[in-house]
């Protein structure tokens, strides 16, 4: 199976900033905003969809804490909304497992 688009910029094959990235995960901006602010946090691991992880997973536990960092530490004022779409009726159109971070205050670094 080809590399999903999130993998191919994980490998720096389509360029994209990789605004933080820790062992399982890595976060860029989307490329279509929907908000002041809108990043993608990203498994490393290339897996379709959250449906797909075991029940023992750690990564939701290490996303959302990844999200309260980056809101802590880069954002404006640390209010937001992560959301996860499973399935393309859902909305999803990358099957690489991402949840969106979306805020309406501005990142105030990037690192
Ligand atoms: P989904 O609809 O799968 O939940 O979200 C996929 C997201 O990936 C969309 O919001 C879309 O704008 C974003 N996206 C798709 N291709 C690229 C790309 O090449 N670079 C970046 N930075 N974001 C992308």
């Amino acid at each position: 199976m080809s590399d999903s688009i999130f993998t191919k910029i994980l490998k720096g094959e389509i360029p994209s900033d990789i605004i933080i990235q820790t062992d399982d995960l890595f976060v860029i901006k989307d490329i279509n905003p929907k908000a002041k602010t809108h990043l993608l946090i990203i498994t490393k691991e290339e897996i379709p969809t959250l449906n797909d992880l075991p029940s023992n997973s750690d990564i939701p536990s290490k996303a959302v804490e990844l999200a309260k960092r980056i809101a802590n530490e880069m954002l404006e004022k640390p209010e937001y909304k992560l959301q996860i779409n499973v399935g393309k009726n859902a909305g999803q159109e990358v099957f690489h497992i991402h949840f969106h971070f979306l805020s309406k205050f501005k990142l105030k670094s990037t690192v």
